[in-house]
């Protein structure tokens, strides 16, 4: 008996793997033809076709992605598309319906081929899903090509049309001209843009990988900077990964106005800033950090990806407690690669990280949403007073977080191993179409520590954030410069230092400035100020600066000043007893006397020597 149902049962197995691998047989063999013809660009617009294999089923539904890669937001990406309509391989039209408002389903299609075709309008550049006009394209090609779920797994053919002085770009390998593009199925499709049109080209080589720089748009960058820069950036991936998932990245930039942001890719990212902000160091710090969290990711969410994430649903959204790990350690593990690199000196990186420590000091929402919370959540709005009082960040408390493991990691072993070590763990044994979950992290840092971290992510990833920033400062030799600002014990001669501090952020509106944020707890949210409330005088003064800040100052610290104010055109005053702000800007500085106990956890941390004052 046993014996017949393991033979039956070997029997239906083996049925089982003949038909997977006969439909990945047809689906490799098979081939999507994707033409994009980009022949009115004035107006934004592209003739789209998508030729599909013959198919066996009566009814196919083409949809379009409702989100894209990199962006953990619903985007109404379907409201581009325009004439859409079905063909056979004869021409004749197929009837159709939409089923929701992403999804066409295609009638009577058993036994044919079937082609669809539709414009797109794509004058969206700030979130990097598709743009086209008289200069460029830039084709973010979820947010432009339809698939199915039959085609998904095929290879793709994109061929462009275009003005033939423009030059296409893209991560994926290009077939037999320029304009031709080879997809191994829609997923790669979908996670590799292309970028086409008047642009700087640039390659370089390093280790046996090649890499591109392409720039769309004037701007007061230096190419060759950037080069010489990027070259020693992505070298320095070996502190943290063994072995690369690519062997040719492309940097496409956006040199523009008006867009700023980047977004990673499979082999690629595109990265938007304003033209003119590229000279200053300043400027050009905010650059390379951009490019270095991009590169990160090329690794940390293209290879290895929280489960949720695998496969993309393109047409919902993919929750997880842990997108702080694929974006807060991006942004932790960046500097990592800049300070490894030396592109970026101690000074400068403590500067930054005074900021993220003032800013997180700033975030009532610590106290209401766990780092977990905020990754499940991530998909719904973040901004308002969710974003500004009742929540965390998966970016900078996702980096607080990040911190804390690695400090605790160099600390628990000594300073022989680090939370670099656990990225390569989770390359080296999670890469897609594996996925992790929070008990795979705890089984690494188990593996790369020998000791147990149940009870530390409780804490830290699934408790409110309570960061004792000098004690972990004092372990590399570093202390803020001063305390709290809001601190009762501060002492008289600190008080003098202090700035009078409402807590409240404006943006200038036509008669007064507008209330944009109150931070939970604050002076003016205890007296009753809110958002979109316009301040129009202080102390019966018509407010002229452009600031507050600047007619705060007329102030001392612990005054009740009045503040007349328009709520929907009625007015009304408020009474703020007005709290502190420090006068100088949070400063991260380096013990005079730091042992050498500490010198070395600082040289582990960050490949640095330890600066001196
Ligand atoms: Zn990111």
């Amino acid at each position: 008996m046993m014996t017949k149902n393991i033979s039956i049962a070997y029997h239906l197995s083996l049925i089982l793997i003949i038909s997977i691998t006969a439909i990945f047989a047809q689906a490799a063999n098979a081939n999507v033809l994707v033409d994009i013809n980009i022949n009115q660009n004035e107006h934004h617009m592209a003739e789209v076709t998508v030729t599909l294999p013959e198919t066996e089923k009566s009814t196919v539904e083409l949809m379009l992605p409702t989100w894209r890669t990199g962006r953990y937001d619903i985007l109404n990406l379907s409201d581009g598309i325009r004439k859409f309509s079905a063909q056979d391989s004869k021409g004749n039209s197929l009837s159709w319906v939409k089923r929701d408002k992403s999804t066409w389903q295609i009638a009577n299609t058993k036994n044919k081929k079937i082609k669809v075709s539709y414009q797109v309008y794509a004058n969206e550049l700030g979130m990097r899903t598709r743009h086209i006009d008289d200069s460029h394209a830039f084709l973010d090609n979820s947010t432009v090509v339809m698939y199915s779920e039959e085609s998904r797994a095929m290879q793709h053919t994109i061929n462009l049309e275009l003005d033939p002085s423009w030059r296409s770009v893209s991560g994926l390998p290009t077939g037999s001209h320029s304009n031709q593009f080879i997809a191994k199925n829609y997923d790669v499709l979908a996670d590799s843009p292309i970028e086409t049109g008047i642009n700087k080209f640039e390659t370089f080589s390093i280790d046996g990988r090649d890499y591109e720089l392409v720039i769309w748009g004037e701007g007061n960058y230096d190419a060759e900077k950037m080069v010489s820069d990027l070259k020693v950036m992505v070298q320095q991936s070996k502190h943290i990964w063994q072995g690369y998932p690519f062997s040719r990245y492309v940097f496409m930039v956006h040199a523009t106005s008006g867009a700023r942001g980047a977004t990673e890719h499979l082999n690629s990212t595109i990265i938007q800033r304003s033209r003119f902000k590229f000279s200053d160091r300043k400027d050009y710090l905010g650059f390379i950090l951009t490019a270095a969290h991009e590169f990160v990711h090329t690794w940390n969410v293209k290879q290895y990806r929280p489960k949720g994430l695998v496969p993309y649903n393109y047409q919902s959204e993919n929750y997880s407690n842990l997108i702080w790990l694929a974006e807060g350690s991006t942004s932790y593990l960046q500097s990592q690669l800049l300070m490894r690199g030396e592109l970026i000196t101690a000074k400068e990186f403590l500067a930054k990280l005074a900021n993220r420590i003032n800013a997180h000091q700033h975030k009532p929402g610590k106290d209401s949403q766990t780092i977990a919370q905020a990754s499940f959540d991530t998909w719904q709005s973040q901004g308002g007073d969710y974003g500004n009082n009742h929540s965390v960040n998966i970016y900078s408390e996702g980096f607080m977080v990040s911190w804390l493991l690695d400090f605790d990691i160099l600390t628990r072993t000594k300073l022989k191993r680090s939370y670099r070590d656990v990225h390569n763990e989770l390359y080296q044994q999670f890469g897609v179409p594996k996925s992790y979950d929070e008990q795979d992290v705890i089984d690494i840092l188990t593996q790369v520590t020998k000791k147990d971290y149940h009870d530390w992510w409780q804490t830290h990833v699934h408790g409110h954030l309570n960061i004792d920033f000098n004690k972990l400062l004092a372990k590399a030799g570093l202390v803020m410069s001063y305390g709290k600002s809001n601190d009762k014990n501060i002492s008289k001669q600190e008080k003098a230092k202090l700035l009078p501090w409402t807590g409240i952020k404006v943006k200038k509106a036509s008669h007064g400035l507008k209330v944009t944020a109150v931070e939970k707890g604050s002076p003016a949210w205890q007296a009753g100020i809110t958002l979109d409330d316009i301040i129009i005088a202080v102390d019966g003064l018509r407010l002229v600066s452009k600031d507050l800040k600047s007619r705060l100052k007329d102030f001392k610290v612990e005054q009740d000043v009045e503040f007349a104010l328009f709520r929907r055109d009625q007015l009304i005053t408020k009474s703020i007893t007005l709290g502190a702000i420090a006068k100088e800007k949070l400063k991260i500085i380096p013990l005079a006397k730091a042992s050498r106990k500490q010198k070395a956890f600082f040289k582990a941390w960050t490949g640095l020597d330890f600066p001196t004052k």
